[in-house]
């Protein structure tokens, strides 16, 4: 595989563990998803938008004690992901996640 990102191309969410990851339709592991997003080949939130996404994201950073500035970075490496980036190389652009 090309990329080395081990976040959620959805949410963000750093995919550390197999048990993290989300499942596709035959049970197997998604290497884009987390469990949270996606389950059987499907996304537990068809309806959510980016917009909602990137908000979501911003205050579960702002709620772990991140700075704001690296809530509100993290949360615009939503716009660059698998999921949200139509048409876009996400490839070109690689989020800036800091995972410890
Ligand atoms: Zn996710």
């Amino acid at each position: 595989m090309k990329t080395q990102k081990h976040i959620c191309q959805s949410c963000a969410a750093p995919l550390s563990q197999v048990f993290e990851m989300g499942t596709e339709k035959n049970g197997t592991s998604s290497p884009y998803y987390c469990r949270r997003c996606y389950i059987m080949g499907e996304f537990t939130e068809p309806k959510m938008d980016v917009e909602t996404m990137h908000e979501n994201v911003r205050q579960r950073m702002i709620k772990l004690k991140f700075p704001r500035f690296l809530a509100k970075l993290s949360a615009d490496s939503i716009f660059t992901m698998k999921r949200w980036a139509v048409g876009a190389s996400v490839e070109e652009k690689p989020a800036v996640l800091i995972v410890k």
